[in-house]
């Protein structure tokens, strides 16, 4: 029998989330963000979820390859464009959308050789700082890439900074909107966190990521609960013993933990090796057979101990989920679990461990 731990990754949730994010959005498309490999879900298990999509976003040329494989035919866009010239040769043959952020890129489709032009999405760096034009020389950008024979539609697209917090994004928005104001040409500025909590900025596309996967992006002002999404990836372990501690008795690496008082605890099959957070401190939720408890003491490689004292009915083979939902539908958001790592959910299910098997359900 393989270590008792695995992954599910929920198509139905995939589902439901996509048309939760849609639902804010009714009259733009959606992009679903898979880059990462889906946000460590893998491609190819999460494909059947999200291909009511009108495209899939994302940054590795091999993974596009992956998605045409899966018999993908609709737009796929490369988030960062291109990295070299050979690239552009694998979008034309692959017919994939590609965003252009700086002048190299567009010295690239110059120097490209296609009859058939390309799709782009022209970026602007409207405050983050990150990618894209400054809006004062996005004009110009748009105007050169314009008179390239190489280039077909130019779609306008930005990336905000604060959509899941305070500052907001009216400020990006109206660099935005001022720079390109009589341009044409389809806008896409809407990423998970835009879309949720302000829907009036979805314009022709928005660009889904962490939605789709279950996690807020605003979490802890807003639960994922509170966005009606559900969680899509579970990794649940089983116990693979227990210990009834003594008061005094400690628990794991560095005699951390001290019993206040008798206590039982379950030793579960899951550890920093499969993608647990080391940095998850005593304490961190768990559910045990789908009931609340908590872990007790260090995560060590391949174990973490988890506190059984007022679970009775637990016992060696019990079901310990570390995020997710567990076989009685119970569910401990990601992001709770993330939150205790000081981290986002997004980290926790990039992370999720090669040696975690994973099954799609
Ligand atoms: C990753 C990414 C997204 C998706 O972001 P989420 O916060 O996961 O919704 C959107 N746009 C760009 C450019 C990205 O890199």
């Amino acid at each position: 029998m393989p270590r008792p731990i695995q992954a599910t990754i929920h198509t139905q949730a995939l589902r439901h989330n996509l048309q939760t994010a849609r639902s804010r959005a009714p009259d733009a498309r959606a992009w679903a963000v898979v880059k990462a490999n889906a946000y460590g879900h893998g491609i190819e298990r999460a494909f059947e979820g999200l291909r009511g999509a009108d495209g899939f976003a994302l940054l590795d040329l091999d993974e596009a390859q992956r998605l045409r494989a899966l018999g993908w035919r609709g737009p796929i866009l490369l988030l960062e464009g291109v990295f070299e010239l050979r690239d552009l040769e694998m979008c034309s043959r692959l017919d994939l959308w590609h965003t252009v952020h700086n002048e190299a890129q567009i010295d690239m489709l110059a120097a490209h050789k296609t009859n058939v032009p390309q799709r782009i999405f022209l970026k602007m760096n409207s405050g983050m700082n990150r990618l894209g034009f400054r809006p004062d020389h996005f004009r110009a950008a748009w105007t050169r890439l314009n008179a390239l024979p190489q280039v077909d539609e130019i779609s306008l697209m930005t990336h905000f900074s604060d959509a899941d917090g305070a500052p907001g994004v009216a400020a990006q928005v109206a660099a935005f909107e001022a720079a390109c104001a009589d341009l044409p040409g389809e806008r896409c500025i809407s990423n998970s966190a835009a879309t949720l909590r302000h829907p009036q900025c979805a314009n022709d596309w928005v660009r889904i990521g962490i939605a789709l996967y279950g996690s807020a992006p605003d979490h802890p002002e807003n639960p994922a609960s509170h966005w009606n999404l559900q969680p899509t990836m579970s990794l649940r372990a089983q116990v693979i013993a227990v210990q009834d501690l003594l008061p005094g008795d400690t628990v794991g690496y560095g005699s951390s933990f001290v019993a206040a008082q008798a206590m039982r605890i379950g030793v579960v099959a899951c550890g920093y090796a499969d993608g647990y957070p080391r940095i998850c401190p005593s304490g961190t939720p768990v559910l045990v057979d789908g009931v609340s408890s908590h872990t007790v003491g260090r995560v060590s490689m391949d174990m973490l101990a988890v506190d059984l004292t007022a679970l009775p009915e637990a016992a060696l083979g019990s079901e310990v989920t570390l995020w997710g939902a567990a076989s009685n539908g119970a569910v401990l958001c990601i992001d709770e679990v993330a939150a205790c790592a000081n981290t986002l959910g997004y980290e926790l299910m990039c992370a999720l461990a090669q040696r975690v098997p994973v099954v799609v359900d």
